[in-house]
């Protein structure tokens, strides 16, 4: 069993200013509360974090790290609080215990690599001090080590949590030992028959392979000190897992794995690796296509080496790796290469290398702005633009940073999305605009009556809820279209007397449609709708083909006039001093009751009603003007001509007429025109009610998206 002095001589060995008495404290403290307490192998329980401290003065980490891996079971198997310990050891020890204990809690199994992916990223986001990942890494080797005691069960369990999580993150953060060593173990539990398959080909082969090494090693020396450079040149077999892998990809057993050798040449400069590389590649042949520079190109882990395979002498393939030392230790050692322990300093206040290392490590360097405020924490957040969130079933999802429950939503499926009326983070009940943070977990509500909206589109972040969101929208839009179409068509076929089934049956509109190079009938409708194409346009192709003659021109007038005429005896206005009067409103302007009114008599058409300012009235012969008033009427409609000036986006015509409809008017005539510059022109003939219906009706029509002016006309 490691001793506390073991662990203490191994840390001052690196760091031979370090205060031990924090730790000689931890130690005492976690004996006493891990008293009586024994692991499944028989030993004491101490025993455990006892070597999870040794392990991380391994990995070279600093007091505050050992005295949290001390410590890192307390939390979880003893009555020991997270109070206490920040009382006892300090705010940054106690952080580092309850993240591990956090961590512990959390099971990640997952059989898609995706989702393995996005939970080691979301270890590493929670993790806000890296050293949270470095207890619990040296906690899992350990466990890993002792997993013999487990059940056949909770062996497989670990050992595929293992692989899935934490080999992949300690291969992220370089400490290849570690890496290894894990693999091995897991390859151990998860494929014993492979496992020994392996052992044994590699002890079947070991005389051979020693001398085979000793030979290379020969001709290279010999090579070397030809041209003055000294080296240390290692030959050992991969380790088990990696020979697994290739036996796995290329569909081979063990014994054809040829190239389990690999041969490492270490060198004292940089200027020497390329040197070797020529001299290895003059001697033996290179294998094409196996030659990579991670010198030049490091590995985003930093990991820098040159790697080639070459014919060896015995015409086998041997992997050869060219470094220096420096190059050697970071390979080896990774991110516990960079720590440098300075007087008095910990690991946290370590020079800006150390951080200049992490910022390489994860290419995140271009997000961070200031290393200073970055070292002064040694608080991490490695992925700044993204966030990892819960399903309610443990799934962990990954989304842009700033996305909302609809993005969550849309995740799921895109009816959830659509539906989406309200979602609740841990348990509490949040708008949808709400940003999900790290470790939520979220849940949708849906609701039959939801449906997408245009706001929508500002708060969500994923690409797919946005494009969904459109679609929607669209679809949307164009049913509405349809209708408009349809109404649209409807009015203008009444003039030549014909109805809108009859003629959506006959196949002549069919061809129209193909004419005008729409796809289908209700596509020609939606472009009716949207103000591409006009009603009059359709109805003008229709007519010579179903014989019709072309009705009088004055279609809106007349029609006005019949309906003034239709609504006489409540027409809304009294002429001064005349009974029974015909009245007509003026086609130019339009008014409206609650307007400001004159009238004009006409030779024998009665008088006609103009606005007091319509500059008809004005030019007109003032003795024929007369003074009319507004009568309070209930039901009467008055035209109103409105022109819209927008920009020429399809469905703008649906979303005006869309108001219209709402605010309970009549639309008579629609029509739409595309200026040169890109301008929609549309104009409106609608039946209202009074003046300030029309007010109302103009308000919103300014609203509506890209419309730039709306004049009464
Ligand atoms: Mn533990």
């Amino acid at each position: 069993m490691i001793r506390l002095n073991d662990i203490t001589s191994q840390l001052l060995k690196y760091h031979p200013n370090a205060d031990t008495t924090l730790v000689e404290k931890a130690y005492v403290y976690s004996a006493k509360v891990h008293q009586g307490q024994v692991r499944l192998s028989g030993e004491p329980y101490l025993s455990h974090p006892l070597q999870v401290a040794y392990i991380l003065t391994r990995l070279k980490m600093d007091v505050v790290s050992i005295v949290a891996g001390l410590l890192h079971d307390t939390l979880e198997d003893t009555d020991s609080e997270l109070s206490e310990i920040e009382r006892l050891f300090g705010k940054e020890a106690a952080n580092i215990v309850d993240g591990v204990t956090k961590l512990s809690k959390m099971q990640f199994t997952s059989r898609q690599e995706r989702q393995a992916e996005n939970m080691r990223k979301m270890i590493l986001a929670m993790a806000t001090d890296i050293r949270v990942i470095m207890v619990k890494l040296a906690d899992r080797l350990h466990n890993m080590e002792t997993l013999g005691y487990q059940t056949p069960e909770k062996q497989a369990l670990i050992a595929r949590e293992t692989l899935d999580i934490y080999t992949p993150l300690s291969g992220r953060l370089g400490i290849h030992w570690l890496k290894s060593n894990l693999e091995d173990l897991c390859l151990y539990y998860l494929e014993p028959e492979i496992y020994e398959a392996i052992k044994s080909g590699i002890a079947e082969r070991r005389g051979a392979r020693e001398a085979f090494i000793r030979d290379v090693k020969e001709i290279i020396t010999k090579k070397l000190n030809d041209s003055d450079i000294q080296a240390t040149i290692r030959g050992r077999h991969k380790h088990f897992y990696s020979i697994y892998m290739k036996m796995k990809d290329q569909n081979l057993s063990v014994n054809q794995v040829y190239d389990n050798l690999a041969l490492r040449v270490i060198l004292k400069s940089l200027r020497e690796c390329y040197e070797v590389l020529g001299i290895i590649h003059t001697e033996w042949k290179p294998v094409p296509g196996r030659f990579k520079d991670y010198i030049s190109l490091p590995k985003a882990n930093m990991y820098q080496s040159l790697h080639t395979t070459v014919i060896g002498p015995l015409g086998q393939r041997m992997e050869v790796q060219i470094r220096t030392w420096e190059m050697d230790k970071i390979a080896e050692e990774g991110i516990a290469s960079h720590w440098k322990y300075k007087e008095g300093l910990g690991a946290s206040q370590t020079d800006e290398k150390q951080f200049a290392w992490l910022r390489q490590l994860l290419e995140w360097q271009k997000q961070v702005s200031d290393p200073r405020e970055f070292l002064e924490t040694v608080r991490m957040d490695l992925f700044p633009n993204e966030v990892y969130v819960f399903t309610p079933k443990g799934e962990v999802k990954r989304f842009p940073k700033g996305a909302t429950p609809i993005d969550f939503a849309y995740g799921i499926h895109s009816e959830v999305g659509e539906k989406c009326s309200g979602a609740r983070i841990n348990g509490k009940m949040v708008p949808l605009r709400h940003q999900m943070k790290n470790g939520d977990i979220v849940q949708i509500i849906t609701s039959s009556k939801q449906h997408p909206s245009k706001d929508w589109l500002d708060v969500v972040k994923t690409p797919r809820a946005k494009t969904k969101i459109r679609h929607w929208i669209m679809t949307q839009e164009k049913d509405q279209s349809i209708n408009l179409g349809k109404e649209l068509l409807e009015k203008g076929l009444v003039q030549s007397q014909l109805n809108l089934p009859n003629i959506l049956k006959n196949e002549q509109i069919e061809s129209i449609a193909k004419d005008l190079s729409f796809h289908s009938v209700p596509d020609l409708l939606a472009n009716i709708g949207f103000g591409k194409v006009s009603a009059n346009q359709v109805i003008g192709r229709l007519r010579p083909k179903l014989g019709i003659e072309e009705p009088p021109p004055t279609g809106i007038v007349s029609k006005m006039v019949s309906r003034i005429k239709r609504k006489q005896s409540t027409h809304g206005i009294k002429v001064e001093g005349v009974e029974d009067m015909l009245v007509r409103f003026a086609n130019c302007c339009h008014p409206l009751p609650g307007e400001h009114v004159i009238g004009f008599i006409t030779r024998g058409r009665g008088v006609t009603v103009h606005k007091y300012n319509c500059r008809h009235a004005l030019d007109a012969d003032p003795d024929r003007l007369v003074e009319v008033q507004w009568e309070p009427t209930d039901q009467d409609v008055y035209l109103a001509n409105i022109k819209v000036t927008s920009v020429d986006k399809k469905g703008i015509l649906a979303d005006i007429s869309a108001i219209m409809v709402q605010k309970d008017a009549n639309i008579i005539q629609a029509d739409v025109q595309t200026t040169m510059d890109q301008k929609g022109i549309s104009h409106f003939t609608i039946e209202v009610e009074n003046y300030k219906q029309l007010q109302d009706i103009i308000g919103a029509i300014k609203k509506v998206k890209n419309v730039m002016i709306v004049e009464r006309i």
